[in-house]
């Protein structure tokens, strides 16, 4: 399935290099064993805590044994499910009235196609959609953003050329109100400059989006180019702080053999990958499901 194949690179290294390690029939679990299984998770970016974390359990369940790769393997999967784990639904609805969805990340990183994959699956769950195109800055955001409207059948609110992304933001809103729209996915600017800038107009988005809804936006996405590994951590915290997120969007899994940075973000940023993004196409897209995703990985 397309989770499977969008984790290959990843799961390629996994089970390719741990394979590696039971050349024989079994193997003593030892410091060397250790060290080897540890370069291993390494290479997939989880990161050193939760590498750590792995190579404890695997240490205090079976040193001095002689295990099987079957062993090792469920031991792993069993741990990285406890260290993923996460709430069942990946979005926070209105109660009643339309959802509001912030999508906030820099230039590249997958934010256009993430919103056209949100749109899309809202809208096969029966959902009606409006898009907010807020990343003003750019024309070719908008462009491609309206683009994806027409090619997915939903609403799009663009501003004025330069117009300010609040103002955008605030019409999209209010179209979502009067159509009785469900959900409203307000697209924000990718620029990366000083934290204060960011901040600030990320808070107007805010405003703009909470005048007409007080307890809106119900989620604010971040979306994260898996391709860029742990780099990208330390600008998703600035985000994050700047942006109140609730959620990660992890675009380009498919591109990358580092997959075990979902694992990474989970434990660093303590925030929720809510959807993964594993493909240009627009059903290349899933919510997040520890299971679905360890299963994955040592498919
Ligand atoms: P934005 O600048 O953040 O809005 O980024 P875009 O959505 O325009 O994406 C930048 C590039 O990455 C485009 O070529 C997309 O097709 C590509 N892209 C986005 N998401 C994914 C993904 O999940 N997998 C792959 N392979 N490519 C992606």
């Amino acid at each position: 399935d397309r989770l499977k194949q969008g984790l290959k690179k990843t799961g390629r290294v996994l089970n390719t290099d741990i394979r590696d390690l039971f050349k024989s029939e079994g193997r003593l679990i030892d410091e060397a064993f250790l060290e080897e299984i540890r370069a291993i998770l390494f290479k997939t970016d989880m990161g050193f805590v939760s590498v750590q974390a792995l190579v404890d359990e695997i240490a205090t369940t079976m040193r001095g044994r002689v295990v099987q790769m079957e062993d090792i393997v469920a031991t792993l999967k069993n741990k990285l499910r406890e260290l993923l784990a996460q709430s069942e639904s990946p979005i926070e609805y209105a109660a009643s009235g339309p959802t509001a969805v912030m999508v906030c990340g820099v230039n590249g990183a997958g934010k256009t196609t993430s919103i056209a994959k949100l749109a899309h699956m809202f809208k096969s769950q029966g959902k009606s959609v409006v898009l907010g195109a807020g990343d003003t800055f750019r024309a070719a955001a908008v462009e491609q953003l309206t683009i994806w409207s027409n090619r997915l059948g939903v609403a799009i609110v663009t501003g004025e050329p330069k117009a300010h992304p609040a103002s955008v933001a605030y019409r999209a809103v209010e179209k979502a109100i009067a159509d009785k729209t469900d959900v409203c996915i307000v697209d924000t600017a990718g620029r990366l400059q000083t934290q204060v800038n960011l901040m600030t107009e990320l808070t107007k988005i805010r405003d703009a989006i909470a005048k007409q809804i007080p307890e809106a936006p119900h989620e604010v996405l971040l979306v994260l180019d898996a391709t860029t590994g742990q780099n990208g951590i330390s600008q998703a915290a600035k985000f994050a702080e700047a942006a109140g997120c609730t959620g990660i969007v992890l675009a380009k899994l498919d591109g990358t053999a580092k997959g075990g940075v979902v694992v990474a973000i989970r434990q660093q940023l303590n925030l929720p990958v809510k959807f993964i993004g594993v493909g240009e196409q627009h059903e290349d897209f899933a919510a997040f499901d520890s299971n679905q995703f360890v299963d994955a990985l040592f498919a």
